[in-house]
This record gives structure tokens, C-alpha cells and sequence, in this order.
């Protein structure tokens, strides 16, 4: 039990790189790898390329409570293995060119609006300008009309 229990990566990794694994039946060296079965997860073995399970490298079976802590274990890894893999879709769809391309698309059309309401100011200014224009030529021909309206009547009065 003991034993099974100091399996950690480091052991593992330290395994790949110094034992050599017996050799399969095809004649080939194996190499180690783990099993994550419902039966043997976590358990170690040596693995033919070709032909899969050759040997245990953890020769004792786990017991029931180890077992039940690494399935657990590997739930939660598949689990955030799933998470990761979202969130990494997340990242490359919000980094995605096309995103960018719709807000600049997006500010283009406010620039637009904002140059189009401007327009519409300067239109209505000009015909207030043009209106006010408008009005001082009609008073001041109106003022003319009524001078000469006082006039005619000053001169016809002036007259009798
Ligand atoms: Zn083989």
C-alpha cells in the first residue's frame, strides 16, 4: 500500500527518462504509462506501442479507498480539463479579428450619424440665417412702404 501511494509525477517522469520496460512479445521495449480505468486508475504499466499492456509497473492493486480517491481525482481533472478547454474557446473567439472588425464597423456608423446630425445643424442654420435675412428685408421694405405711404399722405394733405 505504502508503495502505491508514493507513485507521484516525478516518480513517473523519472521512470520515462532511466528504466528501460520489459520487452512485449513483438520484441519491442515498452514504455510506461498509466492506467486510468475504473479498475486500475492511476495504476502504472508497461505499454507496447503497438500491442498496449505488457506489465504492471505497480505490481500491488490499489484497495477500494485509493481507488475511489483516484477516480475521484481523475473526475475533477476531466472536469477542469473541460473548463480549460472553454475557456480557451472563449479567448480565441473574443480575440478573434472579425470582433473587432463589427466594433470599428460599429463606431464608423456613430461617426456617420454624428456627421449626419451636423449637417442637419448647419442645413437649419443657414435657413435661420436665411430666414432672419428674409424678415429685415420685409421690415425694412415694409418701413420703406410705410415711408412712402407717409409721404403721399403728408404731401396730399400738405397739398389742400
Ligand atoms: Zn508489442
Amino acid at each position: 500500500m505504502a508503495k502505491s501511494e508514493g507513485s507521484s509525477s516525478s516518480a513517473r517522469s523519472s521512470y520515462k527518462k532511466k528504466v528501460d520496460g520489459p520487452l512485449c512479445y513483438c520484441n519491442k521495449r515498452s514504455t510506461p504509462a498509466k492506467a486510468w480505468t475504473d479498475d486500475n486508475p492511476g495504476r502504472r504499466f508497461w505499454c507496447c506501442g503497438s500491442h498496449g499492456f505488457v506489465d504492471w509497473i505497480d505490481k500491488q492493486e490499489q484497495n477500494e479507498c485509493q481507488k475511489q480517491s483516484l477516480l475521484e481525482t481523475r473526475g475533477v481533472m476531466d472536469r477542469q480539463r473541460e473548463e480549460i478547454r472553454n475557456l480557451k474557446q472563449l479567448l480565441s473567439t473574443a480575440s478573434q479579428p472579425a470582433t473587432s472588425e463589427d466594433s470599428t464597423a460599429l463606431l464608423l456608423e456613430e461617426g456617420d450619424r454624428l456627421a449626419e446630425e451636423k449637417k442637419k445643424l448647419e442645413i437649419a442654420l443657414i435657413t435661420s440665417v436665411e430666414k432672419e435675412k428674409l424678415l429685415r428685408q420685409f421690415i425694412a421694405l415694409s418701413m420703406g412702404g410705410f415711408a412712402v405711404v407717409t409721404v403721399i399722405l403728408v404731401i396730399t394733405i400738405l397739398k389742400k
